[in-house]
């Protein structure tokens, strides 16, 4: 398994995060995170695929971004893409994200970004015909997010 630095992580760095998490240096996201977490959310890399915590997951709830605890997507919005990421069709109404174009590796995309604490969730592709209200894929990280289950 590769997710075991998620599922070992205390998960008590959260409560004081939301409101300071865009004013934190470098060194404390360093210390904050572990080191994937790091990589992706702070470096905008990708976790591989069929590998993240929360491909499959059905789990009815929210999902958080792991770095600063702001809601991002429910899981009502989750769909099964086959992709090896966890997809969703809608991110939460209002500015939970910000969508940048990303033009490396030679190709056009959409990256998209917590906007509260400015960390790499994943990227948004339109137009590949899954039978979904909107036509997008949000295809984020299971490493950026954290789902907090329904009650
Ligand atoms: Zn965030």
């Amino acid at each position: 398994m590769t997710d075991s630095t998620a599922s070992t992580r205390p998960d008590d760095h959260a409560d004081d995060a939301t409101t300071n998490a865009a004013e934190l240096t470098d060194e404390q996201w360093r210390q904050r995170l572990s080191p994937a977490e790091y990589r992706v959310l702070r470096q905008a890399g990708t976790e591989a695929p069929f590998t993240g915590e929360y491909t499959d997951t059905k789990t009815v709830g929210i999902y958080r971004c792991r770095a600063c605890n702001t809601e991002l997507f429910r899981s009502e919005h989750k769909f099964e893409s086959h992709c090896g990421w966890p997809s969703f069709f809608s991110p939460l109404a209002g500015d939970k994200i910000i969508e940048l174009e990303d033009n490396s590796l030679g190709m056009r995309r959409v990256e998209v970004l917590c906007a509260n604490c400015k960390s790499h969730l994943g990227h948004v592709f339109e137009g590949e015909g899954y039978d979904t209200p909107t036509d997008l894929r949000y295809c984020i990280n299971s490493i950026s997010l954290t789902l907090e289950p329904a009650e």
